[in-house]
């Protein structure tokens, strides 16, 4: 298997070459250059499948320079019960992504019990494995630097402490997170791990990381890298998840249903959309945004006019709160038939930066409208009071304690949903990290796993520092021995 650029102008590579690195050459997102196909057969053979036995039976599909046993060694070693058991204490761990049933038809797939209590976890621990293997093989060593204003730097930092040849340097806005997200990453006092707090707002210390990574020499020398959410080894291991749950949800491979899912950068939901075209019977994909809703305004209307930061508003789901979503392209690709140079033609103008009257581009009446169809999306979006309202009905009917993200997919689903296909919520994360709107909602205080009962009083370990690249970067070069 190999894999191409989006934007056509880049020699096909392996899963291995790609895996440490970012964008193409040529700027685009990296794609199998055909989608490996599942039989019935397999289908049959993969239905009572341990969750780590599925990730190896999808992940062979992809990995393919990747001996077998080593793949099957890896997955292994990811998908326990001892990783993946901090949720509910009545989730079933063993099951990795356990459905939990609503009603007749409804259900929440929980992939949200690892270490960090987000979905990031699911495909973030594998790429700690998978990275460790790669620089062992290639007697090579890797710097991530990264800036987070919450869950994809605490997510990194659980995936990469104490692996060998990584080191992990990430930026966040001194006193902006909440005492417990600081606290997740903070109290980590794995030496490979390095917090630097920075004296400003978020997009500060996104500004630095852009700075070092832009200095091309410096990159190269001190091999420093990324985990950001393009990155085609997270998102295939989201993939094994829509099987997971398709599996839990039927009793037979001639069902189909329906996945909503949480949106924000299009990571989470490309890989249904992989699993799709892979022939997973998913009838129907929803798209669900928040008030940040750029992308179900593309799939509404054709339309597609990211925003810039001026107006990309600061909500109760704050993972969501993203405009210029930057898996969207490997849709886009297949959508336009793989015509790179199509892609190519978008992406100058989504670059370029578009404006409420001039939109990056339009669909509605090309080729493409019509042939947006057959890859069965739907979208809706959320509001602060819609998330307030669908926490305070799911606690109430059922007893379930759910996040606002996960709000926000069940509220677009349930009204999305045709009825004749039962319908998987995903949920992203837990109620424990958004307390404040959980106690908005329903008036008390979230549920919090045992496994993080506490940790605002654990010792911290953190290096506050002006928003300064030389400053950061005589850290960083301090701080390789
Ligand atoms: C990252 C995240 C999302 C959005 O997922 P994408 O892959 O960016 O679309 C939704 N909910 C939570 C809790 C997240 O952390």
């Amino acid at each position: 298997m190999k894999y191409i650029s989006t934007r056509g102008n880049a020699p096909a590579k392996t899963f291995t070459e790609i895996l440490l690195g970012g964008l193409a050459p040529d700027g685009g997102l990296y794609l199998p250059e055909q989608y490996p196909q599942v039989t019935r057969e397999e289908l049959d053979a993969w239905r009572n499948l341990s969750y780590a036995d599925l990730a190896f039976a999808v992940l062979s599909k992809f990995a393919t320079d990747i001996p077998a046993a080593d793949l099957k060694a890896i997955v292994s070693k990811t998908y326990t019960a001892e990783v993946y058991g901090n949720g509910r204490p009545d989730s079933n761990a063993a099951d990795i992504t356990p459905l939990r049933k609503l009603s007749e038809g409804v259900f929440i797939q929980e992939l949200s019990n690892g270490p960090t209590l987000a979905f990031k976890d699911m495909a973030m621990q594998l790429l700690g494995n998978l990275f460790e293997y790669a620089l062992a093989k290639q007697n090579e060593e890797l710097n991530i630097l990264g800036a987070t204003s919450g869950d994809t730097g605490s997510a990194a930092e659980y995936a990469m402490r104490g692996k060998r040849g990584i080191r992990v340097f990430m930026l966040s806005p001194n006193g902006k997170m909440s005492a417990f997200q600081r606290a997740q990453m903070y109290s980590l006092q794995d030496p490979n791990i390095h917090n630097i707090a920075i004296n400003g707002f978020f997009d500060d210390a996104q500004d630095m990381v852009k700075a070092v990574s832009n200095d091309h020499a410096y990159k190269a020398a001190h091999k420093i890298g990324t985990v950001n959410s393009i990155n085609w080894g997270r998102v295939s291991a989201q993939i094994v998840y829509y099987f997971k749950g398709y599996f839990a949800a039927t009793k037979s491979n001639d069902e189909q249903v329906a996945f909503s899912v949480p949106s924000g950068n299009f990571g989470n939901i490309c890989a249904g959309h992989i699993a799709r075209m892979m022939g997973l019977p998913i009838g129907q994909l929803i798209l669900a945004t928040n008030e940040n809703d750029v992308l179900d305004e593309f799939f509404r209307t054709g339309i597609y006019r990211p925003r810039g930061t001026a107006h990309t508003y600061e909500t109760s789901s704050p993972s969501m709160d993203i405009s210029k979503a930057s898996n969207f392209e490997r849709f886009v690709f297949d959508l336009v038939g793989r015509d790179g140079a199509k892609v190519r033609e978008f992406w100058s103008k989504v670059d370029a930066g578009a404006t409420p009257d001039a939109p990056a581009f339009d669909i509605k009446h090309t080729p493409y409208w019509d042939a947006l169809p057959k890859f069965h999306f739907s979208s809706g979006k959320s509001s602060h009071q819609d998330r307030l309202k669908t926490i305070r009905e799911i606690w109430e009917e059922y007893g379930v304690m759910i996040d606002t993200h996960t709000a926000d997919g069940l509220k677009v689903g349930l009204e999305q949903r045709r009825p004749s296909l039962p319908l998987i919520c995903l949920e992203t994360a837990l109620p424990a990290k958004f307390a404040e709107t959980i106690r908005e909602a329903l008036g008390r205080e979230p549920e919090r796993p045992e496994s993080m009962v506490g940790i605002e009083d654990l010792p911290q370990r953190v290096e506050v520092m002006d928003a300064d690249v030389v400053k950061l970067k005589s850290y960083i070069s301090a701080n390789l021995g």
